[in-house]
């Protein structure tokens, strides 16, 4: 199979970008990359804004990158090359290290106030276990967990399902729930343990029980030889970097996360074989010799096609609708973000990241998902003097879905009200806004319901069948929706559709090479 000298990549998210600078940086020049992108911008999610007189930093969308894992060290490696300046990095990296109090401080609300999370110091961890009926059950269930009889051998089940099982019904409906808040918006009784929480399915597969694996295991066993092999040369790459960031266990740029995506389109622009379009929505796909590919603007040809789009949305642009089975199968959540910035440096009666709010809170009549204290998470990213406090409220997520079948968004003054009603319920917060911005992000987080990875498999040896090498995926949709998930599924997926080998690549080839057991 000769390789493509046309790719046209779907949608200029951070998948979409990231596909088009690992390709650009690896076919000749003479190869052509086209990004087609519906709306009037590059970024997809991730929207940082300067607003008002003081210019101050709201994150409508993610804020935060890990730099750990084997998305992290790519997503570094990615960002040296144009964000972080290695000969200053203070001035380009804002990171919080893990002594930072918005790391150790980790809140939930439940029942009726905020509880602090174990972790960062054991003799507050054993304070905080003592005084919360909840944090002792907890203990106990990880204690006891590697005596509770393992179910090996089945396909999958709920988060909700799994946690109850393995360690107690009310980790679940308060930790777990919080957590999924944060990452999902999702419902923790709905989401796929075996696609969300794979280490842990794994481990109970392999030995028996999630306690015993993580004592006797090691991480790498879990690592497919391409991870492994990844990991290797971006580690190799960026020692000083790495060993820098070890401390560190969350960062952004300056002027936000938004940099990322602003930076990998300039380095994109100054590449000949490289043409980047917005206000290109895509609404046909016709499969012949070459592809024909129809947009509200005008009509694309390409050998190759990677579609970062989210799986719905490929659905309905592809022929012969129910070919290609599951794509709109999961749905996708909408989240509500409330910038709030207060003139006043210290109004949060604690310090910390900021605080989730699990399922089973009761009295929590607006659907609120969490709130992130901006000012302790990213202090730096504003001019000084630094006066103000920064939040960002979350609202809705799977609870807008379920109000009544339908999605019914209440409007931006009610969001704004419902969340200053709260920040004095919560935390005491009397003051009037200084500065604020409220956005509806409509089916911004796809939701992988349980059966996902069986759902993928089925889709890997349909598009294998139907569209062989004219079409791979990639995107949120499929295998993680954290950024640093992203951009290493994007990289991975370049490097497989150029390498040597004759395989048919779909973005979803990890299911053929069963690395998991
Ligand atoms: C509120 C919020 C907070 C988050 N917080 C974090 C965080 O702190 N850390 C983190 O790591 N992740 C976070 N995430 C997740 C992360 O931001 C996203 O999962 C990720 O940005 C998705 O990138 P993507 O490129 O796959 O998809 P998208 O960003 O959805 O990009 C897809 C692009 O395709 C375009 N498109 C769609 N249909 C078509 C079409 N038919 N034709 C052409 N173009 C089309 C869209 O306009 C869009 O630009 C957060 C997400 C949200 C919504």
């Amino acid at each position: 199979m000769s390789r493509p000298n046309n790719f046209v990549i779907l949608g200029g998210g951070i998948s979409g970008l990231s596909a088009a600078w690992y390709l650009s940086r690896h076919v000749p020049s003479t190869t052509k990359i086209t990004i087609l992108e519906g709306s009037n911008r590059f970024g997809g999610w991730i929207k940082s804004k300067r607003v008002g007189e003081h210019k101050i930093l709201f994150e409508q969308g993610p804020r935060t990158l890990r730099p750990n894992g084997i998305g992290g060290p790519v997503v570094l490696d990615m960002a040296s090359c144009f964000v972080i300046n290695k000969l200053n990095l203070t001035s380009s990296l804002h990171a919080v290290t893990k002594n930072d109090d918005a790391s150790k401080n980790r809140y939930i609300y439940y029942p009726d106030r905020l509880v602090k999370l174990p972790g960062s110091s054991l003799l507050s961890s054993l304070k905080s276990v003592m005084i919360n009926k909840f944090l002792l059950k907890t203990a106990s269930s990880i204690l006891l967990e590697p005596f509770v009889k393992s179910s090996k051998n089945y396909e999958d089940e709920s988060i909700h399902e799994f946690i109850s099982r393995r360690f107690d019904k009310s980790v679940s409906d308060i930790l777990i729930s919080a957590l999924i808040h944060g990452i999902y918006a999702g419902d923790v009784k709905k989401l796929s343990v075996k696609s969300i929480f794979t280490r842990l399915y794994d481990l109970e597969q392999r030995h028996g029980s999630v306690i015993k694996g993580l004592l006797m295991g090691n991480k790498e066993a879990f690592l497919c030889q391409q991870d492994k092999d990844l990991l290797k040369i971006v580690n190799d790459e960026n020692k000083e970097l790495l060993a820098i960031m070890k401390d560190v266990s969350l960062y952004s740029f300056k002027d936000g996360i938004e940099q990322l995506p602003s930076a990998i389109v300039n380095d994109l622009k100054n590449r000949e074989n490289v043409q980047l379009k917005t206000d290109n929505q895509v609404i046909k796909l016709e499969f012949g010799k070459k592809i024909k590919i129809s947009t509200n603007d005008g009509v694309y040809e390409a050998d190759h096609i990677i579609s970062t789009i989210p799986s719905r949305e490929l659905s309905h642009i592809l022929p012969d609708k129910g070919t290609i089975p599951h794509l709109d199968y999961n749905p996708s959540v909408s989240v509500a973000t409330i910038n709030i910035a207060y003139n006043h440096p210290k109004i949060l009666p604690v310090k910390g990241f900021g605080y989730l709010i699990p399922q089973s809170t009761p009295n929590n009549p607006y659907h609120i998902l969490g709130v992130v204290f901006d000012s302790d998470a990213m202090p730096l990213q504003d001019e000084p003097p630094r006066t103000y406090t920064k939040l960002t409220v979350m609202i809705g997520g799977h609870y807008f879905n379920s109000i009544s079948g339908k999605v019914d968004f209440p409007n931006k003054d009610i969001l704004l009200q419902q969340s200053m009603e709260i920040l004095e319920k919560h935390l005491g917060i009397y003051s009037t806004p200084l500065y604020y911005l409220v956005d509806i992000h409509k089916n911004c987080i796809p939701q992988y319901y349980v059966g996902h990875y069986s759902r993928l498999e089925e889709l890997h040896y349909a598009i294998k069948k139907y569209y062989p090498n004219q079409l791979s995926v990639t995107g949120a949709s499929y295998w993680g929706v954290s950024i640093n998930d992203c951009v290493l599924n994007s990289a991975k997926l370049v490097l497989n559709l150029l390498s040597n080998s004759s395989n048919v690549v779909t973005g979803l080839e990890r299911i053929d090479t069963k690395f998991r057991l």
